[in-house]
């Protein structure tokens, strides 16, 4: 029997992203597709905690099975900034290339420019909580490269790589960003326990 599962997100990247790497077996519904169009607030202090809200929202206010995934960038010149605070850290419009450019800024000069994503994913299923978590590690580049992707994807360019996540396609991005290192664990839950 197919077992569906809500996605706590209404973003079309992450939607893209994830929905090529869980079987068909458990069909993704988006926020959208369940009618949902509260704008769940992240006020938590920490990649958990931000996942376990959307998640609890979803769960507790449609009764459906629900994931949903909270990621950061975290840069070790800055202290790990700007992790939880990634969205918003040009401000509250979240706006994409505004962050770039402050992170830019804040690392000009800086030698040492490496980072990780790390995303968190909370999944709540029959009453139970689970979390996985994956992390991809790479470097910030001085400019924006590529056109693919979202978010701070123009400047990561992840280990062992030449291009930035903007330059690679989806299905490259997709072997080993965090974002489907933590989708692999899930699938994996989901697989032994479904
Ligand atoms: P959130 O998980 O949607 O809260 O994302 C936090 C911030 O990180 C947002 O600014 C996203 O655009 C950015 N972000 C999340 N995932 C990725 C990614 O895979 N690549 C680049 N930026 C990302």
């Amino acid at each position: 029997m197919k077992q569906e599962i809500v996605f706590a997100t209404n973003n079309a990247h992450k939607l893209s992203e994830v929905s090529v790497l869980i079987p068909e077996k458990y069909p993704l519904l988006s926020l959208s597709d369940i009618g949902c169009t509260t704008d769940i607030p992240e006020t938590a202090e920490t990649l958990e905690g931000n996942a376990l809200l959307k998640a609890t929202f979803v769960s507790e206010q449609y009764g459906l099975a629900c994931f949903s995934d909270d990621t950061g960038l975290e840069v070790e010149a800055l202290d790990n900034a700007p992790g939880i605070y990634s969205a918003r850290y040009a401000g509250d419009d979240k706006n994409a290339e505004a962050n770039m450019q402050k992170l830019l800024k804040e690392l000009n000069g800086k030698r040492n420019r490496k980072a990780r994503f790390r995303t968190v994913i909370a999944l709540i299923m029959n009453g139970e909580t689970h979390f996985f978590e994956g992390a991809v590690y790479g470097i910030i580049c001085e400019q924006k490269r590529g056109k693919e992707g979202f978010g701070y994807d123009p400047i990561f360019m992840p280990d062992g790589y030449t291009q930035t996540f903007a330059e690679l396609p989806l299905s490259e991005k997709n072997k080993i960003s965090h974002r489907a290192k933590a989708i692999a664990q899930l699938v994996s839950f989901l697989e032994k326990n479904s």
